[in-house]
């Protein structure tokens, strides 16, 4: 058995192969000074939306302001509701707050960890005017149960789908379920820029259009400005990297899948609580979190023994510094608390060979035996 070191991330062997085609299409880039938007983000856009099986993609700089003008589009506005996790990636609720409206937390499923459907319509006020759930660690919510609760009061959904590019939700890529979807491109998700990246995906044309608008200062047309906009275009850099790597994607998420896979039968006579999928959603596992109270003692264990991980996430949005005046106390969420308090991501990627994944497993064993 190999003692190397198991990085937590190995963004290094996914670019290795792909360097050449890269390195030409960023030369293109360069030659034909399309430096923001261009046609290499036009064409990503157009693979993107194919990809997610839905009409419209507009690409953006960020998945955080893919989110802001996504909430827009739905019309959110100060002083509104938006019921959302607080067990996330702290920028779901970034576009709440960036519009002036309040991030209403619901708990979520202590199993999923994704937002609990049966607590929902009990958080539901006149102010609430969208309902913001992620599918979180590539994991796609209860889609129809949120969607129903949304269609009964007549509240729009949009999905944070910015961890599960090309998830599946009863057979249905995530990303058109929604009225509004919005992706990352973050270096280290599942499918990365080099640099900042986001879209936002739709099936609504009135939609796609202001997107379009929104993220270009509010003008259609050059120096002509409809409503106060943003400077939130995607990079042409960024636009091309993304269309060689997309090309991969599939590719990518069956090897995920097949260390998530391994892990659940090398891992599942110890004490662990591993993550699981219900039987509606397929995960592509941007990460792979397992739960246990002595997680800080196994971390330390993990990488005393050259064994990367990392916590997504210790601290719920609703015990944040930021969101101290939203009210909440310790207890409001039990399970998005205990989730934060036991988890543990181990080291999933599509390049993690059967060797690795046997040492993670070796080394997390041998801590139980101790
Ligand atoms: C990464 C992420 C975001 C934000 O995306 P950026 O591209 O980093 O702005 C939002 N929500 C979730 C759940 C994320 O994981």
């Amino acid at each position: 058995m190999s003692h190397q070191p198991v990085p937590y991330l190995d963004l290094k062997a996914q670019i290795k192969p792909l360097r050449a085609e890269i390195d030409a299409a960023i030369s293109k880039t360069i030659d034909n000074c399309s430096f923001c938007l261009g046609p290499d983000v036009a064409q990503f856009e157009k693979d993107f939306a194919k990809y997610c099986g839905a009409e419209h993609c507009v690409a953006f700089n960020s998945g955080t302001s893919a989110e802001h003008v996504g909430l827009m589009l739905l019309g959110v506005k100060a002083g509104d509701e938006v019921i959302t996790t607080p067990y996330t990636f702290v920028a779901t609720s970034w576009a709440i707050s960036y519009i002036g409206a309040k991030p209403v937390y619901v708990d979520v499923d202590d199993v999923t960890m994704n937002l609990d459907p049966k607590l929902i319509e009990r958080a539901i006020t006149p102010k609430t005017k969208a309902i913001l759930p992620v599918h979180l660690y590539g994991l796609p919510f209860d889609v129809d149960a949120i969607r129903d609760i949304g269609k009964k009061y007549g509240i729009p959904l949009m999905e944070d789908a910015c961890q599960s590019h090309g998830a599946k939700y009863k057979g249905k890529t995530v990303g058109g379920l929604g009225e509004v979807s919005c992706f990352s491109f973050y270096p280290g998700k599942n499918l990365g820029a080099f640099g900042e990246g986001g879209a936002l995906v739709t099936n609504n044309a009135e939609f796609a259009k202001r997107a379009r608008s929104l993220r270009e200062h509010g003008s259609t047309v050059r120096y002509y400005h409809d409503e106060v906009g943003f400077n939130y275009r995607m990079e042409g850099i960024q636009g091309a990297v993304l269309g060689i790597k997309l090309k991969h994607l599939a590719k990518w998420t069956s090897e995920r899948q097949r260390v998530a896979k391994r892990y659940a039968e090398l891992l599942k006579d110890t004490p662990l609580q591993l993550p699981s999928e219900p039987s509606y959603a397929e995960s592509v596992w941007h990460l792979y979190v397992v739960r246990h109270p002595q997680r800080e003692e196994l971390k330390k264990h993990l990488e005393a023994n050259g064994v990367g991980c990392a916590l997504h996430y210790p601290l719920p949005l609703h015990l944040q510094k930021c969101y101290a005046e939203l009210g909440y106390k310790q207890g409001s969420f039990p399970n998005a608390e205990k989730s934060a308090n036991q988890c543990l991501s181990l080291p999933i990627y599509p390049e993690l060979t059967e060797e690795q994944i046997q040492r993670v497993v070796e080394v997390v064993k041998s801590f139980f035996k101790k």
